[in-house]
């Protein structure tokens, strides 16, 4: 409790001003500072279940769940005694540990295509080496990504991306070289179409197409029914790699990610599994990251054999980490997700079904023009006229958005003790550990962030 004490009584705004003399921005990722919302980022000392505390001790039920690693709510005792039993037994040996090899059966139970698994520590590494695996299994330089989707800050995939380059208004970022940025083609997302044009133009250049699995990055943008199965489609018809990035949706959605939910939904409207998978369609590669690590640095890319296998060291595609596989963050991961059972993802579906009800009547009650929108757990909200009207399927749309008014949401709802995502790019995540007093809470708070957003 002493230490507790201490940690909890250090101004917020002394702690910001001593963090940006000595972290660029006061922050050690872009997205922590209240770049587009304004104000000191919330300093915080811990977290417990739904709950997190700030250093200068106030608490807030929390939406942000470490931008999603924390599926079970924060500090979960089962997962935070892995942790320790594992570290009293070394931090890193740099040597092989049988908890890898569970962490990879667990990620292939869950995902059969991902038939082997190569452990990484953050999401970025794995789309990084997923696109360096696809270039020299193809031997093909091209890759496609979409506008508003964030797959980490690789130099090839930053072009239009979401997230934190959204949130700052960046228009991608400088450093990246003219020649990488020439082999990323950026596409609008969810038309097909142009898809079908760049590869009918540069087809047998083409190594890959990433995307979201489903986006949640520039606000949450599902795709359009049949559009994950028609980049399959074009994909495999012009000899391209399908990169489905799953580091945000992956074992948060549902137990086998976004394309579980999406086969499932597919195969109960009657669609024809494929013969091989039994899935309707799969993707070459996978990526994992935030949940797979249970809030510890564990991410993964997954695939089938023939392909995985010409990494390094069988194959002639090279990528490697001092501390990939980590033992004590592996063991967090694994107990992660031998928790993450059918009870969890529905108490993750109820809370987010309930909050997201709630904060469109609220927004609607104050006459605050907006569109909810959900993809399994996830959800945000647009503001405007234009999102109100039609809802948003791109990134052109997502930005054409009433922003200001998230901002004045933003605010008002961390005043009443709730801590949103400090970007209206991005989704709000719920955790199995929100009980009724975390809802409660929100549930107060949001009709006074409806009435600020109206007034904005
Ligand atoms: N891909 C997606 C879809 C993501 O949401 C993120 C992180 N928000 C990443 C990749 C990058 O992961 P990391 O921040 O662990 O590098």
């Amino acid at each position: 409790a002493a230490a507790g004490a201490a940690l909890t009584s250090t101004d917020n705004h002394d702690a910001f001003v001593r963090a940006q003399r000595v972290l660029p921005g006061g922050v050690s990722s872009p997205v922590r500072a209240y770049g587009s919302v304004g104000g000191d980022p919330r300093f915080l000392a811990s977290a417990s279940g739904p709950w997190v505390t700030d250093v200068e001790g106030r608490d807030y039920a929390d939406l942000v769940c470490s931008w999603g690693p924390a599926l079970l709510g924060h500090a979960h005792p089962e997962v935070v005694a892995a942790v320790q039993e594992a570290a009293s037994r070394g931090l890193s040996f740099g040597a092989p540990t049988v908890g890898e090899v569970e962490l990879g059966e667990e990620i292939r139970r869950r995902v059969p295509a991902a038939e082997r698994v190569r452990l990484v520590s953050t999401g970025t590494e794995a789309t990084m080496t997923a696109v360096r695996l696809a270039r020299g299994v193809t031997g093909r330089s091209l890759i496609i990504k979409f506008a508003g989707c964030y797959h980490g800050h690789v130099d090839s995939l930053l072009a239009e991306a979401g997230s934190g380059v959204a949130t700052l208004a960046l228009p991608g970022s400088a450093g990246v070289t003219e020649a990488s940025a020439a082999e990323t083609l950026v596409l609008p997302y969810n038309d097909l179409a142009a898809v079908e044009e760049a590869f009918t133009e540069r087809g047998s250049e083409i190594a890959a197409v990433i995307t979201e699995a489903s986006p949640a990055n520039m606000g949450v943008v599902p795709p359009q029914p049949g559009f994950n199965e028609g980049l399959r489609r074009i994909t495999s018809a012009h000899g391209a790699l399908m990169i489905m990035d799953e580091v945000l949706t992956g074992f948060r959605v549902g137990p086998s990610g976004w394309w579980g939910l999406e086969n499932r939904l597919l195969l109960d409207e009657g669609a024809q599994p494929s013969s091989d998978t039994g899935a309707v369609y799969t993707p070459d590669l996978f990526t994992f990251g935030k949940v797979v690590g249970g809030g510890m640095p564990v991410a993964a890319l997954g695939g089938p054999a023939a392909i995985m296998d010409q990494l390094a060291p069988l194959g002639p595609v090279y990528q490697a980490g001092t501390l990939s596989g980590n033992p004590v963050a592996v063991a967090a991961g694994l107990a992660t997700l031998r928790l993450a059972d059918d009870a969890v993802y529905a108490r993750v579906d109820e809370v987010s079904s309930v909050l997201s009800t709630a904060l469109g009547e609220a927004l609607d009650a104050e006459g605050v023009p907006h569109a909810i929108q959900r993809a399994g757990s996830l959800f945000s909200a647009f503001f405007g006229p234009a999102a109100a009207a039609a809802g948003v399927r791109d990134y052109a749309q997502a930005q054409a958005q009433e922003g200001f008014r998230y901002k004045a949401l933003f605010h008002a709802m961390l005043d009443a003790g709730v801590n949103l995502p400090p970007s209206v790019f991005e989704a709000w995540f719920v955790s199995a550990a929100h009980d009724d007093a975390a809802v409660n809470r929100i549930l107060e708070a949001l009709p006074l962030g409806a009435r600020a957003a109206a007034a904005a």
